[in-house]
């Protein structure tokens, strides 16, 4: 079964996050996943959220910080991906 991690690189593959507005504090994203679109706020160091049906950390959010982290430094996904590893 494919992990979380490897969902995320390959939802960051396929072009499917969007970042509408990120800040110093806060990360607003849309995710095309394999089911729906669903937005996932980011407040750094506070908590992140994600409206898909998974509980806990899943891959839509994993991607946005890998996004936003490879924006911030030019670094490929999947190094940025080992960097926001939960
Ligand atoms: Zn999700």
């Amino acid at each position: 079964m494919e992990s979380i991690h490897e969902k995320a690189f390959r939802l960051i593959g396929a072009g499917a996050v969007t970042i509408r507005f990120q800040g110093d504090h806060v990360i607003d994203a849309d995710v095309h996943g394999d089911h729906d679109t669903y937005p996932v706020v980011v407040e750094i160091g506070d908590r992140a959220r994600c409206m898909c049906p998974a509980s806990g950390d899943c891959s839509h959010l994993l991607a946005v910080l890998a996004v936003a982290l490879q924006r911030n430094t030019g670094l490929p996904p999947a190094v940025t991906l080992g960097k926001v590893g939960v």
